[in-house]
């Protein structure tokens, strides 16, 4: 740690859900925040907090009919998978408290990253990623598209920005981005994923038109295998595009045990995952986001952590 001042690291108490579905460390994001503070890698102080997104900017990604149907109970009920939601009892603003609240800090936080960013060469958002999220429609607990929603501002409001590389490394097809970008060109598209055809959540065919380099990985995939393909795949990527930002989205559900995930990833091989991505952003001088993306185990806000902290070794970040 150099300094007290701000960094682009970004959290907001807000983050944590009021639900733990699947097992999943629903403080995930505060924890990793006690961590790195415990570890006297980022001062409490240097956190930056986000705004939840505005309703204005939701349109950036969605459109109205899709925003006023997140006001009903009965559209988070089938995001979230909770079929309590959807009994007459449960009052309405339960699903907007427990959910919508803590989606839009989020979101707010993917906002705050992009604009970081463009002006520190990095940003960490210790939350968003909801990368099944689209436009129109969305699932797998994803409400809100904050990757699709910050590259729509950023674009609109930077207009040296142009040519976006989303590398998606959670266990899951990103299919909601990959569906908002479909017919564009200047989004290139990198994503890691299970693979089992229709036995593994979402199988979006025609998503995958989109992904430059689609690696469908077997289940269990180890870590030499695993980092061989990523470097491969940076390889190729830097023939083929010249980003102006890269969005990154760090799903931590690669990790082995991971019942969702069903990859075999150790600590080590996810640290040196993050290692890899940032050392081509940094190498290539390109402006990196990192967003959370999914991982449902209690260990993963530890390893996480570990990860920065990796990050703070190799490129001095704070
Ligand atoms: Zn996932």
């Amino acid at each position: 740690m150099t300094d007290k001042a701000q960094k682009p690291i970004i959290q907001h108490p807000s983050y944590d859900f009021l639900w733990s579905f699947a097992g999943y460390d629903r403080k995930k994001s505060s924890n990793v925040k006690k961590f790195l503070i415990a570890d006297g890698i980022v001062g409490a102080e240097q956190f930056m907090r986000p705004a939840p997104i505005s309703d204005e900017d939701m349109k950036l990604g969605h459109s109205e009919r899709y925003i006023a149907s997140l006001k009903d109970k009965r559209t988070l009920a089938a995001i979230f998978q909770i079929e309590t939601l959807k009994k007459w009892y449960m009052p309405n603003f339960v699903g907007q408290y427990a959910f919508i609240e803590p989606i839009k800090h989020h979101t707010g936080g993917t906002l705050l990253a992009g604009q970081q960013a463009l002006k520190h060469g990095w940003a960490i958002n210790l939350g968003g990623g909801a990368h099944h999220a689209a436009r129109d429609e969305s699932s797998g607990f994803c409400a809100i598209a904050d990757i699709s929603i910050s590259i729509n501002q950023i674009r609109r409001d930077n207009p040296h920005v142009k040519n976006i590389m989303i590398v998606d490394l959670d266990a899951h097809q990103g299919n909601g981005h990959e569906r908002d970008f479909l017919c564009d060109d200047s989004v290139y598209t990198i994503d890691f994923y299970t693979y089992m055809g229709e036995d593994f959540y979402p199988n979006d065919t025609l998503a995958m038109q989109k992904i430059n380099i689609d690696e469908k990985l077997a289940p269990q995939t180890g870590d030499t295998e695993y980092l061989i393909k990523l470097r491969s795949a940076f390889n190729r990527a830097a023939q083929e595009f010249k980003p102006d930002m890269i969005y990154y989205v760090a799903g931590s559900d690669i990790l082995k045990d991971d019942v969702v995930g069903q990859q075999a990833i150790t600590a080590k091989g996810l640290i040196k995952r993050d290692e890899i991505v940032f050392h081509y952003a940094f190498n290539k001088n390109v402006p990196i986001v990192m967003v959370f993306g999914g991982g449902y185990q209690k260990n993963n806000a530890r390893i996480i952590a570990d990860s920065i902290t990796n990050l703070d070794q190799q490129f001095k970040l704070f």
